[in-house]
């Protein structure tokens, strides 16, 4: 949500800013902005609503000269997408250029008082109320730019990171941050700065993470200084990034998300690498071999997620109360913040994202840890806030997700919860030896039945092609499939906008089954598991009211062949872990849906890939 780049040092500082907003554009916006300090020490300021190519098309013939520069990419909070509401904001004079990602909740308060003050505003947006107060605070304070950013952020309620740059002042970038993510690059004789480090990854490997109500103060050819905005100079620590830069490229893939699917047999190994041990027999998960009396004694888990992380936290639920026998709770992030949960010191809340920086996740993990509970990290991005606020975790080390619909991000998060359930269980006690070797083995297999579906890619294209103009889809799954159910109507609605309910197949007769006629396809998961008669009946259910019945089947499985309208057939392997195949051709028909459709696929509408706001 939002990009944030900028860059100080020796070369043009523009090509630099526009690659850097390409890199940034999986992150979801609907305009960009850049700014420049050019020869004559003057601000140069270029924004268009849409996307980065139309700010190009923009600034081509103007001037874009300069070392020194910050340039963004606006998911709009407040005010509409437009050129006047896209960053960055000028201040009064104009000599101020600011970005931000986040939202100023007190801005109307603050924008009130500078009205009154004799300033005048161009845009409906929150942030230019903080580069007015930034400008306001300077002059009657007569300091300079990083003491007034210092004094104004005082003053903010919400979160930011923010970068600033001044007029007749080429020498220095200012950046700040509370709650939305910001990394300063470390090159040599030149500094960078991005909302992640996907802008900054081609110049340089050295970062420092800034941490919340952190600002940084970047001078051409000094060591960045990182004081606090109670004033507290911090010594930063430099890290190392792991993030390579063909994880940044499609490599032949029409789109990110297909290459994100395909990648999956790849991504699942990554994810247990190390953990589960070369002979099949143990899963060693350090983050909670590290604590794991917490986990033995944990009187409940509480699981906080939004979006398709919740779907992995509901799969959680089944994992954890099947091997370990403790009690599971999923939550929205957004709604266990905001509704006093009674939360004891003995609880363990384990937070998925696959960013790491989801705004109401940050927030529910506070809540919990202020509660004294043990909180659990489970992200993709390493470095990322979360890990950063937890006491402990494991990363789910699926490489960069640039598609916004979360696809390798999700499995690998359903294998780190199995991993988790695992070891929990066995220091627990709570399975049996011949199970948990069972288990491991059925996951050490899943990346070669991965493998064996995406062959199937083709026949779900065709199969794709018959319900391109469905208006609505249902979902059905019973037991660990229900979550996949959900799962796999929310990529459609995400990337097709074709309406799209998940159930467990059973409340089916509980209201939906209304919606039922001959033009509804419902997708049904249909493979092996201990209910799998009951959602025989379901399909006959929904045959019996002429329901388009589209069904994940195992191999071999006649009766479901005879039974669907089509059949997508696919290795069977351990009820637990069948969600892991299961989601696979879900993700393909919902790709090739889209595509017949010609939705951007990698940037759907309205969506941004790391919801940094609330
Ligand atoms: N709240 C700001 C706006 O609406 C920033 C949004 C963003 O994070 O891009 O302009």
């Amino acid at each position: 949500m939002c990009g944030i780049v900028g860059y100080i040092g020796y070369r043009e500082a523009y090509p630099i800013l526009i690659k850097g907003l390409h890199r940034l554009e999986y992150r979801g916006y609907d305009s960009a902005g850049v700014t420049l300090i050019d020869d004559d020490n003057k601000l140069l300021v270029y924004k268009a609503k849409g996307r980065v190519q139309d700010l190009e098309d923009f600034v081509k013939d103007k001037d874009t000269h300069g070392t020194i520069g910050i340039a963004h990419t606006r998911w709009a909070t407040h005010g509409e997408p437009s050129n006047v509401n896209a960053h960055p904001h000028y201040s009064q004079s104009e000599s101020l250029a600011l970005i931000h990602n986040g939202i100023i909740e007190n801005y109307a308060v603050l924008k009130a008082k500078l009205i009154n003050e004799g300033y005048t505003f161009q845009s409906s947006t929150d942030t230019e109320v903080l580069v007015q107060l930034i400008e306001y605070i300077k002059q009657i304070n007569n300091c300079d730019l990083f003491a007034a950013v210092q004094l104004a952020l005082n003053q903010v309620v919400g979160a930011y990171a923010i970068a600033v740059i001044e007029k007749g002042n080429p020498d220095q970038i200012i950046a700040a941050r509370k709650s939305s993510p910001l990394v300063v690059g470390i090159g040599e004789g030149e500094y960078f700065i991005g909302s992640d480090a996907s802008p900054i990854i081609e110049y340089t490997n050295k970062v420092i993470y800034l941490d919340d109500e952190e600002i940084a103060i970047i001078k051409r050819e000094e060591d960045p200084k990182i004081i606090t905005i109670s004033n507290i100079e911090k010594t930063h620590e430099i890290k190392e990034l792991e993030l390579n830069l063909s994880q940044l490229e499609r490599g032949g893939y029409p789109h990110f998300m297909l290459k994100e699917i395909f990648e999956q047999p790849e991504t699942l190994k990554n994810c247990m690498s190390g953990r589960i041990n070369v002979e099949g027999t143990n899963v060693t998960l350090s983050g909670i071999i590290d604590h794991k009396d917490k986990f033995i004694n944990a009187r409940r888990i509480i699981i906080i997620a939004c979006g398709t992380s919740w779907h992995a936290g509901l799969l959680g639920e089944y994992l954890f109360e099947e091997f370990c026998r403790i009690p599971v709770e999923v939550e929205y992030a957004s709604e266990f913040r905001y509704r006093n949960p009674v939360i004891h010191p003995d609880d363990i809340v384990i937070a998925i994202s696959q960013s790491g920086e989801t705004a109401d996740s940050l927030a529910a993990i506070e809540l919990a840890r202020e509660a004294g509970a043990f909180v659990y990290g489970v992200c993709n991005v390493e470095g990322s806030s979360i890990p950063r606020n937890t006491d402990s975790g494991s990363y789910t080390h699926c490489g960069h997700e640039i598609g916004v619909a979360s696809t390798k991000a999700f499995t690998a998060q359903v294998t780190v919860l199995t991993m988790m359930a695992l070891a929990i269980a066995k220091e627990k006690n709570t399975i049996n030896a011949s199970r948990y070797l069972k288990i491991i083995k059925g996951l050490s297999d899943i990346p070669s039945k991965i493998e064996q579906i995406l062959k199937l890619n083709d026949r779900i294209k065709e199969l794709s092609l018959i319900f391109t103009y469905a208006q609505n889809f249902i979902y059905l799954g019973r037991g660990y499939n229900y979550p996949i159910a959900l799962e796999g109507a929310l990529k459609l609605k995400e990337i097709s906008y074709i309406h799209a309910e998940g159930y467990p197949a059973a409340e089916m007769k509980h209201g939906p089954i209304a919606l039922i006629d001959n033009e509804m396809p419902v997708v049904t998961i249909a493979t092996n598991s201990a209910i799998y008669e009951k959602v025989v009946s379901n399909i006959q259910e929904i045959k019996a009211r002429k329901g388009r019945v589209i069904a994940v089947i195992n191999e071999g499985d006649e009766t479901m062949k005879s039974l669907a309208n089509h059949y997508i057939e696919i290795p069977a392997t351990e009820e637990c872990l069948d969600p892991l195949l299961t989601s696979i051709p879900l993700q393909l028909l919902a790709y090739h849906i889209a595509v017949n459709k010609n939705r951007d696929v990698d940037m759907p509408r309205n969506l941004a890939k790391s919801v940094t706001v609330e």
